[in-house]
Order: C-alpha cells, then sequence, then structure tokens
C-alpha cells in the first residue's frame, strides 16, 4: 500500500498520488494553454482601452506597461540557470520543459542492438509531437503522467504546477468555476461531481472519479428515475 504525497491518503498499488490529486494535475495540464494564451493577450497594444487620456485623435503612443512577471512567464527558453526571479517567477515554457526531461531521463527506453539484444536505459530527451510549445509540452506531460504517478516526486509536481496555476491565475484574473451537479458520484456516492469550466470531463472531488458529460447524463438519469420509483 502507497500513500499520496498531496494529502496522505491511501492510495491504490504503487501509486504516489490519489485520484483526487491525479484530476488536479490533469485539470491544471488542461487549464495552462488557455491561460498562456490570456497572459499572451497583456501583450497586444491592441486588446488595450481604446479611448486614453489624450482624446480621440489617434491613439496614444505611451508604451503599455507590462508586468514584468507577465514577460516572464511567457518567455521562451529555458530556465534561468540563475534560478528564478526574486519572487519565484519561472518561464511557463522552461518549467514545462525540465520536468519533461526529468519524466523522460527517468523512463526507460529499450532499444534492440543489430543481434537482437535488449538494451534499457533511460530516454536522453523527452520529443513533445506538438512542438516545444507549452500546448505540445502539456499533452506530452499529460500523456505521460501514469508513469509519473509511480514516482514519489510527484507531489513536488502537484505543489509546482498548482504555485505556477495560482500565480498566473492571479494574473489573469481567470479562475475556473466549480458547478456541482445534481446526482451524486456513481463511484462513492457523495454529492461532489464537479464540472469545471473548459474542462469536458466531470470530476468527483471526493474520490477522483471521472466521467464525460453523456456518461454522467445517463447516469443522472437512471439516479432520477430510481429516486422517483423509491418516492
Ligand atoms: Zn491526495
Ligand atoms: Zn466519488
Amino acid at each position: 500500500m502507497s500513500t499520496c504525497t498531496v494529502c496522505r491518503r491511501a492510495t491504490e498499488a504503487d501509486l504516489h498520488a490519489c485520484p483526487r490529486h491525479t484530476a488536479d494535475l490533469r485539470a491544471w495540464l488542461t487549464e495552462l494553454p488557455a491561460q498562456a494564451k490570456l497572459l499572451q493577450q497583456f501583450l497586444i497594444p491592441d486588446t488595450a482601452p481604446a479611448q486614453g487620456r489624450l482624446g480621440g485623435t489617434g491613439r496614444a503612443t505611451a508604451p503599455i506597461p507590462v508586468d514584468l512577471r507577465v514577460l516572464t512567464l511567457i518567455a521562451p527558453g529555458h530556465a534561468d540557470p540563475q534560478g528564478p526571479d526574486d519572487d519565484g517567477t519561472v518561464p511557463i515554457l522552461a518549467f514545462l520543459g525540465a520536468w519533461a526531461g526529468h519524466i523522460a531521463y527517468t523512463h526507460p527506453a529499450v532499444t534492440r542492438d543489430p543481434h537482437g539484444t535488449a538494451h534499457v536505459q533511460p530516454c536522453e530527451q523527452a520529443w513533445p509531437s506538438h512542438g516545444e510549445t507549452i500546448t505540445g509540452w502539456c499533452t506530452w506531460l499529460t500523456r505521460y503522467l501514469p508513469y509519473a504517478l509511480a514516482h514519489l516526486w510527484i507531489g513536488d509536481l502537484h505543489r509546482q504546477l498548482g504555485d505556477l496555476i495560482a500565480r498566473i491565475r492571479d494574473l489573469t484574473h481567470d479562475i475556473p468555476h466549480r458547478h456541482y451537479k445534481a446526482a451524486p458520484c456513481p463511484r462513492c456516492d457523495t454529492f461532489d461531481l464537479v464540472a469545471i469550466d473548459g474542462q469536458t470531463d466531470i470530476t468527483c472531488q471526493a474520490c477522483g472519479h471521472q466521467l464525460g458529460p453523456d456518461a454522467y447524463e445517463q447516469h443522472a438519469a437512471s439516479y432520477l428515475q430510481a429516486h422517483h420509483t423509491a418516492a
């Protein structure tokens, strides 16, 4: 029996994150590309309010002050070897790339030599199929999540990714809302099923169970019917 490195609850088999905290990671990796797009908007002058203090004759040419934290977050390239900024802001791309690199390095790759003998060695590099973009890395990390869950450092990823998302939401003011559903969770029976803005699946806050919208509608219909029959 293992325990969740975030909440210390017992988990299945050799996993180091419970279903609920695994659902957090999936949700954040889904949310991140959209949040990054919102950050980009800060850099497009046209999205700034049109009427300036200078009156109606053309646009004000004064540079638009951009929060330095925004520039740092959407900066391309690699993590600063000097470490993060004073306030702990790191470029999103570098953060994701570094975690993917770490995961790839611990992931055994099997190669065969010309004699057919298998050799197991660490992967040298992570190659996201959508390119080294924020979306590409988020897709890659989501795909490798089942592997990552079996490692103790999954707790570090959860903490760091949670911090990063909180930092970005603080700037974009875009906080995905949770909408509680009427039917209870089909797995644990608590009324903790929520739909989160921007996510297709419905997640149980108590046990982490996830189901698609169609599956939920079916479940809710049969729950309601059973309820009516009982009443
Ligand atoms: Zn947990
Ligand atoms: Zn549940």
